[in-house]
């Protein structure tokens, strides 16, 4: 057998994140104000600090990732790089599995290489408290692990279905000191308002964001926290891809195609990325990012100015969509349930240069189980998505010989999913249809510009 694991010293760690912005063939869509004009720094700057807002508009290629920031990755980075030869022999396919294994964070997932980057800066800007909102509680419980590593107050809307469904999310996010909050709240005016339209509103991660923005706004001591979606949490995650290029030289390897699975498509960047570069110079990489097909944003959605949130606090972004206030089905793979998604992937889609692909909920389990078998990692649900798409690839190598290099992102393990593991095991989970009817309702509330 081949080795299992590339593993990089910690003297190796990228010492810059890749900002692909400078790569872009056409610059990015500017975020624009509901009267047609791009938004200005003022207004972002009631919600997000200097350094972040800098980082949000930056076109340069390389930014240094500061050491404090390299002292908590190394915490768990650099994270392996794993050949799943196991898996491959199951499948009988002659093509070469890869992952890299972001499951190896304290929080389980990809999403503290970004929240450790927002509270250190935050931090340096002299910000004492953050706000931010969750769904599933990954990007809540990453936040509050970075958050207690620089000393930030943290406060989390915790949307309240989940909060009643996923306890031990919400123990993580208070063992590392974070007050969290089930949304909607009275807390908020955003809130209020849902709860008088319905006292047992169940929250939704839209409604949780504007809550979380609205008291950002308030405050001045306080700046607010994204978990995907915009230039600068993409930035971050690059440290990912930028890892798993020196692994590939490492064992002089190339991947044929790269994929991750896509919610706000913070992942997905991170890992695909850094090889955009080398596809913009001739090199043969696709990249193909993973969608629920009962969530089908990038497959399905509107090329289209819209929120980022429920309430329209958002300054309007040039994304794909299916509407602000369309209501994701309620999939196992929390963190994928989002309207819109980065307007950077968004953009390089509408362009050509990435792929996207649709999966439906009770085939991805059936991946990750069959994953866990042979590799013996249990992914989390939003994984499975990348992890069906390898397979459906690797077989399709075996009908036609070809031994293509697969490479996906393991954003994360399922510890905290096992209820929806249960669910397949017990046979009762259920695909979703593409709920085209309330998408199209959805669309029709697009903001107009101007
Ligand atoms: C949040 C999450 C995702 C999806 O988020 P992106 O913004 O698309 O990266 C994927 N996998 C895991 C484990 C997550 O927690």
């Amino acid at each position: 057998m081949a080795a299992h694991k590339v593993i990089l010293d910690e003297s190796e760690m990228p010492t810059h994140w890749y900002n692909i912005v400078a790569d872009m063939p056409n610059p990015p869509a500017p975020p624009m104000g509901p009267d047609g004009k791009p938004v200005g720094p003022e207004q972002m700057l009631q919600i997000f600090s200097m350094p972040i807002l800098e980082q949000e508009m930056s076109a340069e290629r390389w930014i240094a990732i500061p050491e404090p920031v390299r002292e908590i990755y190394r915490l768990w980075r650099p994270s392996p790089l794993c050949r799943a030869e196991r898996l491959e022999k199951a499948l009988g396919t002659p093509a070469k599995i890869y992952y890299k294994n972001e499951s190896v964070s304290p929080a389980g997932s990809h999403k503290p290489n970004s929240a450790v980057a927002q509270a250190y800066f935050n931090k340096q800007a002299g910000i004492k408290r953050m706000t931010t909102e969750t769904g599933a509680g990954q990007w809540g419980s990453s936040l509050a692990f970075a958050a207690q590593m620089f000393e930030i107050e943290l406060r989390i809307y915790m949307v309240k279905v989940s909060y009643e469904q996923k306890p031990f999310r919400r123990s993580m996010m208070q063992t590392w000191g974070a007050e969290v909050l089930a949304s909607p709240t009275n807390l908020t005016q955003a809130g209020r308002n849902a709860l008088a339209r319905d006292p047992n509103n169940p929250g939704s991660l839209g409604l949780a964001i504007s809550e979380a923005v609205e008291e950002a706004a308030g405050r001045e001591d306080t700046k607010y926290g994204l978990g995907s979606v915009l230039n600068h949490v993409l930035l971050h995650q690059t440290v990912i891809g930028l890892e798993a290029k020196k692994q590939f030289e490492k064992i002089n390897v190339y991947p044929d195609m790269i994929f991750a699975p896509c919610g706000g498509g913070s992942n997905f960047a991170g890992v695909a990325f850094p090889f955009f570069a080398d596809k913009a110079a001739g090199k043969k990489v696709r990249l193909v990012a993973v969608e629920p097909s009962s969530c089908p944003t990038l497959t399905k959605g509107h090329y289209a100015y819209d929120y980022g949130d429920e309430s329209g606090y958002t300054p309007i972004m040039l994304m794909y969509t299916l509407g602000h206030d369309f209501m994701p089905p309620s999939i196992h793979a929390g963190g994928l349930r989002y309207h819109g998604d980065s307007p950077l992937v968004s953009q390089l889609l509408k362009e050509g240069f990435i792929e996207a692909l649709a999966v439906p909920q009770v085939a991805t389990f059936a991946a990750g189980v069959q994953f866990a078998r042979a590799e013996g990692i249990i992914p989390a649900p939003e994984s499975n998505h990348a992890i069906r798409a390898v397979i459906d690839e690797a077989l399709n190598c075996k009908k036609t010989g070809e031994p293509k290099v697969l490479f996906f992102n393991l954003s994360g393990h399922g510890h905290f999913d096992m209820a929806s593991y249960d669910r397949y095991l017990a046979g009762k989970l259920e695909d979703y249809d593409y709920p085209e009817a309330e998408i199209a309702a959805a669309l029709d509330r697009l903001p107009k510009l101007g």
